[in-house]
């Protein structure tokens, strides 16, 4: 098999690649480097199974050779990069979309989206089955991102319901790990650099909104499965286990020994309060579930942050 995946050079879809390659497959990745990173994809340099196009995807593109998957991973996805971003990102999830999925029906591929438990916004239903619609602020200081994913939800069913293309959406939950960009603005990757600087860990708020961090491996698998599966309704992938932000500060500071302090800075506009998937469908239909619990996770997470912040 031969998939192109967009988003190619960033955190989460370099691991996707990396997952692809492993299984035998072939792998086109596609990056514009707005947010992804050349390193992530260093490694591969010399795999005769992988092939690499840098283009914004927002603008149409065509891959030569056969192509039995897209993948469509391209958007800044950290709410600094995105506010930094919001016109490429909005155009990302739209245009972006449009563009995979026409290069998916070309070829008779099956697609593949990533959307985002943004699409609950701050959701008034805890946990959040995939069945509840949301409560997003169109135009609110996150609106850039969360109406982009939802819009490429739209038109992912589209395409399936008017071309009959294959396709599949999942909802990705907070996840973490090694090739975040340190410099990203997540919470995880502020922590823990702050951390290993020896500066204050920055609590937005109170401390007390909650996230579910799901380590990078753990999403990759549920993802992987979820391409191979044949549920075409968007499924939640993500850790279940739920923190407020305060104790995620804790786990960072037990888990790299710092001695940093924590500071509260202002809660950002629009913050979901809580969130946290609820799994049950990936449980029952891709025998699915994270294995890596908070504290494993950061301890995996953490030689990769101490190389990039102290060389
Ligand atoms: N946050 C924080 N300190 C930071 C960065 C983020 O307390 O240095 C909080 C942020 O306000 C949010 C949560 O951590 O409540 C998760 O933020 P992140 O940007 O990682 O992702 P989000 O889930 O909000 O998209």
């Amino acid at each position: 098999m031969r998939v192109v995946i967009t988003g190619a050079a960033g955190f989460l879809a370099s691991h996707l690649t990396d997952r692809f390659l492993a299984a035998g497959d072939q792998v086109c990745g596609i990056d514009n480097f707005l947010t992804g990173r050349p390193d992530n994809l260093a490694h591969l340099k010399a795999n005769s199974a992988f092939t690499f196009m840098e283009h914004d995807v927002s603008t149409p593109f065509d891959v030569s050779g056969p192509v039995d998957g897209v993948l469509h991973f391209a958007s800044a996805a950290s709410p600094p990069d995105y506010q930094q971003y919001p016109i490429e990102t909005l155009l990302v999830g739209s245009e972006g979309t449009r563009n995979a999925l026409e290069l998916a029906r070309r070829n008779s591929a099956r697609f593949f989206l990533a959307s985002t438990s943004e699409v609950y916004g701050d959701p008034q239903v805890h946990p959040q089955p995939e069945t509840y619609w949301g409560y997003v602020n169109s135009i609110g200081p996150r609106s850039m991102y969360d109406e982009a994913k939802r819009f490429a939800e739209a038109m992912t069913m589209a395409y399936h319901r008017t071309h009959g293309v294959d396709t599949r959406i999942v909802r990705i939950f907070n996840t973490y790990g090694p090739r975040m960009r340190p410099g990203d603005g997540r919470v995880v990757s502020n922590f823990l650099v702050q951390a290993l600087r020896g500066e204050p860990l920055t609590v937005y708020g109170d401390g007390s909104q909650t996230r579910s961090f799901c380590y990078v491996s753990d999403e990759v698998e549920g993802i992987y499965r979820l391409f191979n599966s044949s549920r075409t309704l968007p499924t939640n992938i993500g850790n279940p286990i739920e923190f407020t932000m305060l104790e995620l500060a804790e786990q960072v500071l037990a888990v790299t020994g710092s001695a940093s302090k924590i500071v509260h800075h202002e809660l950002p506009g629009d913050d979901p309060k809580v969130r946290q998937p609820d799994i049950t469908v990936a449980r029952e239909v891709l025998g699915w579930e994270p294995k890596v619990a908070l504290r494993q996770g950061l301890e995996l997470s953490l030689p990769y942050f101490r190389r990039e912040v102290l060389g």
